[in-house]
């Protein structure tokens, strides 16, 4: 099971995500404190971003483990966002280990990065155009069909995760999605925790022992933008 996080709010650096939280995507991929399948999370990671500059975000994305690359800190640090995405892999039995299996997954403006698996013949159809043969992929891709015909987010991740989960009653889709201006969130299977002050923090497991974090409760879908957080069932 992997680990993920984003942000939404003022412009802060990917490093805080990752490397500066005492429990940040760092020592998640070593010491996962919450972490239900699979110990560490050392087959890959991925971290993407918005700039101004241009409409679709950057992404920088690894299959080697996340502490192995000596290059990221320095990325990290001047990587500064209003909306940012980070995710440590812990490949699920049988998927390729590879740069294009690794979340975040990129549509347009659109950034995916999913904590769970899937059986193939639950996504069968959907998969179609996949980037990998990695289940995450398939489901991007499912999502992103959905995205791109115009349905809101708000939509068709639901729409998604309710129709994979009939198919495959064992699937876990813990997905984040983001397409620049707001953040959305699903528990199914997983854990995710938020933290709201400035801006708004969203994590597999708390980065930092501050108090704050609140748990999101399993089968439900979190949506964050300037506005606000709104929470509701998965039904
Ligand atoms: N099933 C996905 C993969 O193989 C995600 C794994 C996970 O959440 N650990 O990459």
């Amino acid at each position: 099971m992997c680990r993920h996080a984003a942000w939404l709010g003022p412009p802060r650096s990917l490093a805080s995500l990752i490397f500066e939280p005492e429990h940040g995507l760092l020592p998640q991929a070593y010491a996962p404190r919450m972490q239900r399948f699979g110990s560490v999370n050392a087959d890959g990671f991925g971290v993407g971003w918005y700039d101004p500059s241009r409409l679709e975000p950057v992404r920088y994305r690894r299959s080697i483990p996340i502490w192995a690359d000596a290059n990221l800190p320095g990325i990290a640090d001047v990587a500064r966002s209003s909306c940012l995405m980070a995710a440590v892999r812990s490949a699920t039995v049988g998927m390729p280990i590879e740069e294009s299996a690794t979340a975040p997954f990129s549509d347009g403006v659109w950034l995916l990065s999913h904590n769970g698996r899937v059986r193939r013949e639950a996504v069968a159809l959907m998969a179609a155009g996949s980037e990998s043969a990695c289940d995450s992929a398939w489901l991007a891709s499912a999502v992103f069909t959905r995205l791109r015909e115009g349905m809101p987010v708000a939509q068709a991740l639901p729409m998604v995760v309710r129709s994979v989960a009939e198919a495959d009653p064992g699937a876990r889709l813990n997905f984040l999605v983001s397409g620049g201006a707001e953040l959305a969130a699903t528990t199914w299977g997983d854990t995710l925790f938020a933290h709201l002050g400035q801006g708004v923090l969203i994590a597999s497991e708390p980065l930092d022992d501050r108090p704050g974090w609140q748990a999101v409760p399993d089968r439900n879908l979190l949506l964050a933008s300037p506005d606000g957080v709104l929470v509701t069932p998965i039904h």
